[in-house]
């Protein structure tokens, strides 16, 4: 069956051109857009506070991110009552975004 390599749409049989979108129909569809580069550790910061001001930017521009938290096992730690915001957290982002993250944190921890 062809498929609208734009929409996804399945057509029948004959049909050449998807008249929705005008581009010509194709036999198989291409592998969904593949991720933005895989994500990899960019920064280690001494408190996750100064992680999560970083990913608040980046959410904000759309860029996949997360934080992984040392503090998994500290919390873990019998008599540990703090927050957990003064622990060092790791900012993972997309590989080819590396720079410009690393160069946003160290813009933000300047005006720390
Ligand atoms: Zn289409």
């Amino acid at each position: 069956m062809p498929f609208c390599p734009k929409c996804r749409y399945e057509y029948v049989e004959g049909v050449e051109v998807c008249p929705d979108c005008g581009v010509k129909l194709v036999d198989e569809l291409p592998e969904e857009e593949p991720p933005r580069g895989k994500l990899v550790p960019i920064r280690r910061f001494k408190s996750r506070l100064y992680a999560e001001m970083v990913k608040d930017v980046l959410d904000r521009e759309g860029i996949p991110c997360f934080i992984s938290g040392d503090d998994v096992g500290i919390l873990g730690m019998s008599g540990f009552t703090g927050t957990d915001s003064v622990w060092p957290a790791t900012l993972w982002g997309p590989e080819d975004k590396k720079d410009y993250i690393e160069n946003l944190s160290t813009q933000m921890l300047d005006h720390i």
